[in-house]
């Protein structure tokens, strides 16, 4: 089996650049480790929601001249000489994000999700200010007010969530806390929560109370871009989106905004929370921008979520209960109790036998933390692969399976197949 998404690159096009032979003789560990690296990506499944195959093309970027390129600053206004071209390529990375999303302003300097998000926050608040947010508990990310994160240490959190009954967003629950604590910022957006955010209510939200709104859309945006999801930009007064995930491009992160905002987050971004920004970084976003603006990504996307809707309800019938019922999305969270095991004990029984997911704990979970009920998986590396209905509807019996008691050894060897199918050459 070849790679058979357009995107993701032929045949011809999927290189190893790791594998030179300068590495093999600079460094025989590292090269080795790479190796093995390799082999472990082409025997497994992997099912993790925030992980996906960088294209060829990203990669290529990446490698290139770009590197080495000290620009701090931003296009036109750099404290570094010889920038000219460096400006051309970041120019490209922001129209093309621009255009991608119909946003008036986009940074495409941030090195992570997290540090968008930190210049989100830099570019709107003050220490000290409130912030309303999706509770850790119920799926917020660490930068929605965890006490390990700067997030929690600088700002007053406040955590809504989803209801007990149908594990939807309780919109009235938010209304009701926006009003009590008056936040200066609301965050709508999750790492686990499989529907769209309903963006209206939440500006409306906001509104109400004069707060801004930033959508922490970093698992979702490469849905948006493809006009699978429904786009928070219009209603955001910032978003915040991942490069990595499902976009299939660097890792790295992403701001939009609007127009007013556009100084206050370039600044927020360059010189507050980061030195010169990695030009290669944002010439590898520029590629996988213009590759998501193509219609084969859209085909991708829309086979992203449709296989993921088949993996819901297969782990459905084996006797798992997916949160709200299914998904809108690439995500399936779903809740493992019913068969008697932790997310842990799930998490490491599909390991065994080659199948990369997640534990989780869920909201309104009675197991510790540590343990957590819930197990939580993505369709982005897999589709990209070329899988779809059929192989997600067997990965789901295969994860049942396993979660039943049957031994590792038969599922373990299906598992491998599947995998060495669809990983492309090496
Ligand atoms: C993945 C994710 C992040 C963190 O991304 P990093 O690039 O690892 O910092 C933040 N917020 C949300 C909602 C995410 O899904």
């Amino acid at each position: 089996m070849t790679v058979t998404d357009a995107a993701t690159g032929s045949t011809a096009t999927r290189g190893r650049p790791w594998a030179s032979e300068a590495l093999h003789r600079a460094d025989p560990q590292i090269a080795d480790l790479l190796a093995a690296e390799a082999e472990r990506r082409a025997e497994t499944v992997q099912l993790l929601a925030g992980e996906n195959l960088t294209s060829p093309a990203v990669m290529a970027a990446l490698a290139g001249p770009l590197i080495d390129k000290y620009a701090e600053g931003y296009p036109g206004r750099r404290h570094h000489t010889g920038c000219a071209l460096a400006d051309a390529a970041e120019l490209l990375a922001i129209d093309r994000a621009r255009e991608l999303f119909a946003a008036p302003h986009a940074n495409v300097q941030p090195r992570s999700a997290t540090s968008a998000m930190l210049a989100a926050y830099a570019a709107l608040l003050r220490p000290g200010d409130g912030v309303l947010a999706m509770s850790l508990e119920h799926g917020g990310h660490l930068s929605c007010g965890s006490r390990a994160n700067f997030s929690g240490r600088w700002f007053e959190f406040t955590g809504y969530g989803v209801r007990e009954d149908d594990g939807l967003i309780d919109l009235d629950q938010v209304r009701d806390l926006a009003r009590l604590h008056r936040p200066k910022a609301i965050v709508a957006g999750s790492i686990s929560y499989p529907r769209h955010p309903d963006w209206a209510a939440f500006r409306e939200i906001a509104d109400e109370v004069d707060a801004y709104l930033i959508a922490a859309a970093a698992q979702t945006a490469g849905l948006v871009a493809a006009g699978v999801a429904p786009s928070p930009v219009p209603y955001a007064d910032v978003t915040v989106a991942a490069t990595h995930k499902l976009l299939r491009g660097p890792r790295g992160g992403l701001l939009l905004s609007t127009a007013e905002l556009a100084e206050r987050i370039d600044r927020a971004v360059f010189p507050f929370s980061q030195g010169g920004a990695a030009m290669n970084e944002v010439a590898g976003k520029a590629v996988a921008l213009a590759e998501a603006a193509r219609p084969a990504y859209r085909a991708y996307a829309q086979r992203t979520v449709d296989g993921a809707r088949v993996l819901a309800a297969g782990l459905a019938e084996a006797g798992m209960r997916p949160l709200t019922g299914g998904t809108d999305t690439h995500l399936v969270t779903a809740d493992v109790s019913p068969l008697g095991v932790s997310g842990v004990e799930a998490e490491r029984r599909c390991a065994v036998a080659g199948l990369l997911l997640g534990k989780c704990a869920l909201p309104y979970d009675p197991a510790p933390p540590a343990e957590g009920s819930g197990i939580r998986l993505g369709t982005g590396t897999v589709t990209s692969q070329g899988m779809g209905e059929e192989e997600l509807a067997g990965i789901a019996g295969l994860i049942g399976r396993l979660l039943a008691g049957e031994a590792p050894g038969p599922v373990a060897e299906r598992v491998r197949e599947l995998a060495l199918a669809f990983a492309g050459p090496r």
